[in-house]
């Protein structure tokens, strides 16, 4: 059988097509696999359940619908938070029975001990975005934020992306990708020899030596301007698609 990974599916209602190749695509796995994986990033911003009690929210209903129908069909869908959805709750997840994994999840796929994250945690020579991730992810700072109305918490997203685009201008594209020795921390306290993970947008297939065993580190690429997805069948392997 067949686990299918996305992530940075970057959905927002000005991207219509890529939320039509998402419906296509969970119709074509629905029942047809073991498993799906959505490795974070999958909204643009999420800025609390409660925001699908809103007009504008309700438009996220046709999604709900169709991750339901996936997971009804029994296969499982799990869910990890990214960098953009991490205010993404449990109201979401049993409205479309995922289940919502921790920033680090250790499966055995097929055989191969694979650790799976969004991959943001790794761009450790990115000291500011470490800094305030930080910040964003502590639970004191989330309960907070989610005193505010809808319309503040949508404005205060806004500004972070502005702010985000702004500060990512000015930075290397090697500050912004993985550190390999976070990396190879990762995988030897996880004690695992593959790497699964999204984020960096930089679809690759990384084979290295770790302690003088082959592992590997599948990078994922966003979904809306790249199409890409991880399909690992049982049998034919692994197939890193990044085009449509
Ligand atoms: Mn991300």
């Amino acid at each position: 059988m067949t686990t299918w990974f996305i992530s940075d599916l970057h959905l927002e209602p000005s991207r219509p097509a890529s939320i039509q190749q998402l419906f296509a695509f969970l119709q074509h796995i629905n029942g047809e696999a073991d498993a799906l994986y959505i490795l974070g990033d999958l909204f643009e911003f999420w800025v609390g359940d409660d925001y699908l009690d809103t007009p504008e929210g309700q438009a996220i209903a046709p999604l709900i619908q169709a991750l339901r129908a996936v997971s009804d069909s029994g296969v499982p869908i799990y869910f990890m938070h990214g960098n953009r959805d991490f205010l993404l709750g449990e109201r979401f997840a049993t409205e479309t029975g995922c289940t919502i994994l921790p920033e680090q999840q250790v499966v055995d796929l097929y055989g191969t001990p694979t650790l799976l994250l969004h991959g943001d945690t790794l761009c450790t020579d990115d000291a500011d975005y470490q800094k305030a991730r930080a910040v964003f992810r502590n639970p004191k700072w989330i309960a907070q934020v989610l005193t505010w109305t809808i319309p503040q918490r949508i404005q205060r997203a806004q500004e972070m992306r502005e702010v985000s685009k702004e500060s990512t201008q000015h930075k290397s594209e090697e500050i912004m990708d993985v550190n390999q020795q976070s990396v190879e921390q990762v995988m030897r306290d996880a004690k695992v020899t593959r790497l699964i993970h999204g984020h960096t947008h930089r679809p690759a297939i990384h084979d290295f030596q770790l302690e003088g065993v082959d592992v590997q580190r599948i990078v994922l690429g966003d979904w809306y301007t790249q199409g890409s997805y991880l399909r690992v069948d049982e049998t034919s392997g692994i197939t890193l698609l990044t085009e449509r």
